[in-house]
């Protein structure tokens, strides 16, 4: 917490007082789902929205720096609810990179805080007022963790919270269950977070979804996270105590055992129904996932192996769809390096495939902006573009409400009402 404030203090000191910046003659697509306003204008004073709407109804105030965007599209910054800086030793440029491609906000759901040391100063030496950064400290895990370089062990209940609060008291705005830690365990976190009032999310597999979002679960990691809570038993049972006694054993499984859920089971229709009601959010991670036919992951996969991913993928979107259907809130995360998406665009390819998924472009839109700034309890200052919002915008040459796809035109990025220098960041 102390080094977001020492960050928010050479923000502060880097915004020219009283600078009015007013961009109009863009097509802007505000975030909340509402249709595009066609010829808009946005008024920023410092590093936040004063006011915004159809110029003809919001003038410009004398003396302002006027930008003409005819012909552009102006999106809230995009949030990426799930983001690595990569491999050891960290990678900040690839923050930076993706701040360049439009992502102004990100919470990483699993790491030491100081793995942010190098961003926070690159970001605080070039002046620069995003990206946003979110942490949650590592993975609370049971014993064996997946990823014990990330994970703090929990053995106990006791132990479990203790680990929760310490990460809140450091800054962490959100807590990530890893998929090890006992019932009681994971429960005494989410206590934990609803008295701290952090949000609480969780990579479940060997944890049921439905009991968890029941409890008070606010959202999942990974669409994988609610797969074997829709097996039926036995099998359930059996992927358990294999990933019990291996985690490795994740991995051959996965997208066999996607590929043939039944979506309409009895358990599966209690799961939408939880979801129906308590509204979790989902951070599908599809981007991380995609597997296509007749393209293998290693030159040694056989045919059978490529398509069986390529099916079982397809059913992760199926799921990805039902959930969203059931009321889940659909968030974007791009979790960095995935199969089919260049450096610092796993984002935009996230966005793709919510729409593969089922979502409209717009729905997706707002994934990526209002519901990302829910997940990441910011939804006062972020994800929208309204009066008093933080100004992070993108302006887009293109218009991704008809093409998703056009989400990869990222032209501009205004970052607390000042402008990121995209071609910088952009070059590795
Ligand atoms: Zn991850």
């Amino acid at each position: 917490m102390r080094s977001v404030f020492l960050l928010f203090l050479a923000i502060a000191a880097a915004q020219p007082a009283g600078r009015v910046l007013v961009l109009e003659h863009a097509r802007l697509v505000d975030g909340t789902g509402r249709p595009p306003i066609d010829d808009a204008r946005i008024v920023i004073e410092g590093e936040r929205i004063s006011a915004v709407g159809p110029a003809a109804s919001v003038p410009a105030p004398a003396g302002a720096e006027r930008v003409d965007l005819s012909g552009r599209t102006v999106l809230p910054g995009l949030v990426d609810a799930h983001f690595h800086l990569d491999n050891s030793p960290p990678d900040p440029k690839l923050a930076l990179r993706q701040l360049a491609n439009g992502v102004t906000s990100f919470r990483d759901p699993g790491q030491w805080d100081e793995y942010y040391a190098g961003l926070r100063a690159t970001i605080a030496a070039d002046g620069l007022r995003g990206p946003r950064i979110h942490t949650a400290g590592p993975h609370i895990d049971g014993e064996g963790p997946a990823y014990p370089r990330d994970s703090v062990v929990a053995r106990d209940a006791t132990e479990a919270r203790q680990f929760a609060e310490r990460a809140i008291a450091q800054g962490a705005t959100a807590i990530k269950i890893y998929f090890r830690l006992p019932l009681g365990s994971a429960k005494a976190v989410i206590d934990v977070c609803r008295e701290r009032r952090v949000i609480s999310t969780a990579h479940l597999e060997l944890l049921e979804a439905a009991e968890l979002f029941t409890y008070g679960l606010d959202g999942i990691e990974h669409i994988t996270s609610l797969g074997p809570s829709l097996l039926p038993q036995l099998e359930r049972e059996r992927y358990r105590q294999a990933v019990l006694a291996e985690n490795a054993a994740r991995g051959p499984g996965r997208y066999a055992a996607f590929a043939g859920l039944d979506l309409d089971s009895g358990d599966a229709r209690a799961l939408w129904a939880v979801i129906g009601q308590r509204r979790p959010f989902i951070d599908a991670t599809l981007a991380v996932f995609e597997r296509r036919p007749a393209v293998p992951a290693d030159p040694k996969d056989t045919p059978e192996l490529i398509a069986t991913r390529a099916r079982g993928f397809q059913k992760m979107l199926a799921t990805t769809r039902r959930a969203f259907e059931a009321g889940g809130r659909v968030v974007m995360g791009g979790h960095s390096s995935v199969p089919f998406a260049g450096r610092g665009e796993a984002p935009w390819r996230e966005m793709e495939l919510l729409v593969d998924a089922g979502l409209t472009p717009m729905q997706a839109i707002e994934a990526a902006t209002a519901s990302g700034a829910a997940f990441l309890g910011r939804a006062r200052d972020l994800g929208t573009v309204e009066p008093g919002k933080l100004a992070d915008l993108i302006v887009l040459t293109g218009n991704p409400v008809s093409q998703i796809a056009e989400i990869r035109t990222v032209e501009r990025v205004l970052a607390g009402g000042a402008w990121v220098d995209v071609g910088k960041y952009r070059k590795d």
